[in-house]
């Protein structure tokens, strides 16, 4: 991940015209799947995902069992037509890690206690992928585990912010700046990109991953911009879930 390939200008717009804090369009709908306990549709810039969570029930076979709390098992794939290049069905190692990383994150928010010898299954289905996937997929995940009534210590939401290579006036490169949410171009050409989830209420971080490279004050400037963009994400997640139940904010 390194490139000296120009992605935002001497104003500090991107190429696609946001500003470095701005975060690409996010639209979040609670409950559209009726076979699963709980569901969200998710649309994050040009990605899609569903999130469907099954149980808790029994998990099998039983001995993946844990007698004191229950297992947490997050699935997430790729449709093979949601990148341009088709993707070969199944899963490969980017899925599995991804998979592994998400299911940690979930589990720390899931009061798994309460159910013991129990499976919690989430299905993570990205139908379009623009960059930002893991984080949109486990953002619409902790919708669908709000939505499925299984007992949170919070809604879980990620985000992620990155670094972009830029051009000075006389056309020397410089070293970057660090942005918000990169989008397919940028991940792509970028510098480093840096995917956090929290637990909006503490500030709890559940996954950090990163990719390229960061000084460290990069790395806080950074680690503030997704912090930020995981609590603008948070409020939409809310308001999701208000909306399928038909509460408005005053009511809550
Ligand atoms: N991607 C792809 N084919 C693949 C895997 C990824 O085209 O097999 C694209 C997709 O758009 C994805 C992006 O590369 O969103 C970045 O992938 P990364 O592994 O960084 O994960 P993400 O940013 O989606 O969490």
């Amino acid at each position: 991940m390194k490139s000296d390939k120009q992605l935002i200008d001497e104003t500090g717009i991107r190429s696609d015209g946001r500003k470095p804090d701005e975060l690409r369009n996010v639209i979040i709908k609670a409950g559209v799947l009726h076979r699963a306990d709980g569901s969200c549709y998710l649309e994050w810039g040009g990605n899609k995902v569903i999130a469907a969570v099954y149980g808790p029930r029994e998990a099998i076979p039983r001995h993946s069992q844990n007698s004191l709390r229950a297992i947490v098992n997050a699935r997430y794939n790729m449709a093979a037509f949601s990148v341009d290049d088709r993707k070969r069905p199944g899963p490969d190692r980017r899925s599995r890690e991804i998979s592994k990383v998400i299911s940690e994150a979930l589990e720390k928010v899931i009061l798994t206690d309460y159910y013991p010898r129990a499976a919690i299954d989430v299905n993570i289905e990205v139908l379009n992928a623009e960059a930002g996937t893991r984080c949109a997929g486990l953002t619409a995940a902790g919708v669908a585990l709000a939505d499925a009534g299984i007992p949170l210590k919070d809604i879980p939401v990620a985000c992620a912010a990155g670094k972009i290579g830029a051009t000075e006036e006389d056309g020397t490169f410089t070293g970057g700046h660090v942005v918000l949410d990169l989008g397919k171009e940028e991940d792509n050409f970028g510098n480093a990109d840096l995917p956090i989830a929290i637990a909006p209420r503490t500030n709890e971080i559940l996954l950090l991953q990163m990719d390229g490279h960061l000084s460290s004050d990069e790395f806080e400037r950074a680690l503030d911009y997704a912090i930020k963009g995981c609590h603008d994400i948070s409020k939409l997640q809310k308001e999701a879930l208000l909306k399928k139940y038909n509460v408005s904010e005053g009511d809550e």
